[in-house]
């Protein structure tokens, strides 16, 4: 019996993605095993986010890295040390920013629910360009004497009429205005944990709790050693803003045997076994009637991975999108699809083990030849 059983709460199948609301991702038993070994003792958590920081830095070729409390809480961190630095009465003082650097720059078509995290610390936004493009010399005209760093959000949005991300860095290191890149979601490649940095970004921002397959409230910032420093002073445990969103010693050590792990994988045998799932479930479905079926890539964050595509013509299939998700999110375990468009299911491998691939086709074609069946006899 689980701990879900005892509770009553059913377990999910995520085949969607590595999302916060379904509990982002799985950790394996290397690193369950050392936030066990981790919480049995106490230990000097300064001494332990800086040692974990350096053997961290050097993993993902970075100057210095830090372990914050996922990836929100790590561009807000960030943040905060743009506006306050190390500066004892500036720390006290946030999310009151009179006085400080508190711009933080953002193209509007970058806009979105992650930038609460620039925002909770006291910044404001400053938002360049229009939804039908933006010019380098809007990012110009807004850099001024409060302008504290520029956020570049990598996600679904970007690169829809935002300037290119060299041409930020090469404007911003004229300036000398640090570029905070949030990559909550942007592993695989693996590459993504130096290559932000490496083309001149102050910090790259990863989520622990995606695909690293880390604790779910890890986040890892990898780049600059003033501003990790500064981060450092202005986040737990010191009395700061950074004081509520606590880093435990399980999760720094956790996130540093997920990274070990990951850097450690074999991404090509990651990819093909991917690949090989999806073509598995074309093969599968492709004797029911209404669907369309195809290779869907990349996935919803960019990442370089496959889902599968399926679209449902409801009139011949005999169930309706919507309705279709609904059934699979009410079976026990739950099931959890994508959607595209307005009548597309997408399945994404990425998030399931071996057996989930097969208990969530299983699901699917029970539910599509029930439909299939009612609506024949109807
Ligand atoms: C997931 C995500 C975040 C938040 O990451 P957490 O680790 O859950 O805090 C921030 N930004 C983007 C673009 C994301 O995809």
């Amino acid at each position: 019996m689980t701990v879900y059983d005892r509770l009553g709460v059913r377990r999910v199948i995520n085949a969607e993605a590595t999302l916060t609301k379904l509990g982002g991702s799985r950790m394996s038993s290397e690193v369950l095993a050392a936030m066990a070994d981790a919480a049995r003792s106490f230990v000097a958590l300064d001494e332990l986010q800086r040692s974990v920081g350096a053997r961290l830095a050097e993993l993902t070729r970075n100057e210095a890295a830090y372990v914050s409390c996922g990836a929100a809480a790590g561009i807000a961190l960030a943040v905060a040390a743009c506006m306050a630095e190390d500066d004892p009465a500036a720390i006290r003082q946030l999310p009151d920013t009179t006085g400080l650097k508190n711009e933080v720059i953002v193209h509007r078509t970058q806009r979105n629910g992650y930038d609460h995290a620039v925002r909770q610390t006291g910044a404001t936004l400053v938002e360049i360009g229009m939804s039908t493009g933006t010019q380098a010399w809007e990012l110009e005209a807004a850099i001024g004497p409060r302008t504290a760093a520029i956020i570049w959000f990598q996600f679904v949005g970007t690169g829809h009429c935002d300037l290119p991300l060299a041409t930020v860095l090469k404007i911003a290191a004229a300036r000398n205005i640090p570029v905070l890149v949030d990559a909550a979601a942007q592993l695989p490649p693996v590459e993504n944990l130096w290559r932000y940095t490496e083309a001149g970004a102050a910090l790259a921002i990863f989520s622990g709790g995606k695909d690293l397959c880390g604790p779910q409230s890890s986040g890892l910032v990898v780049g600059q050693k003033r501003l990790i420093d500064w981060m450092r002073v202005n986040g737990n445990p010191n009395p700061s803003l950074g004081r509520s969103m606590k880093v435990g010693k399980e999760e720094m050590v956790g996130l540093l045997v997920a990274v070990e792990r990951y850097l450690a994988m074999d991404h090509q045998a990651r990819a093909e076994r991917d690949e090989r799932v999806v073509a598995s479930w074309i093969a599968a479905m492709s004797q029911l009637p209404g669907l369309r079926l195809e290779r869907s890539f990349p996935n919803e964050a960019g990442q370089p991975l496959p889902r599968l595509k399926c679209t449902i013509a409801p009139k011949v299939a005999g169930i309706d999108r919507d309705t279709l998700v609904a059934r699979l999110w009410d079976s026990d375990p739950r099931i959890a699809v994508g959607r595209g468009g307005d009548d597309a299911i997408l399945l994404n491998p990425m998030t399931l083990s071996d057996d989930d691939t097969g208990l969530v086709l299983q699901a699917l074609v029970a539910v599509l030849s029930e439909a299939r069946r009612k609506r024949r006899a109807s």
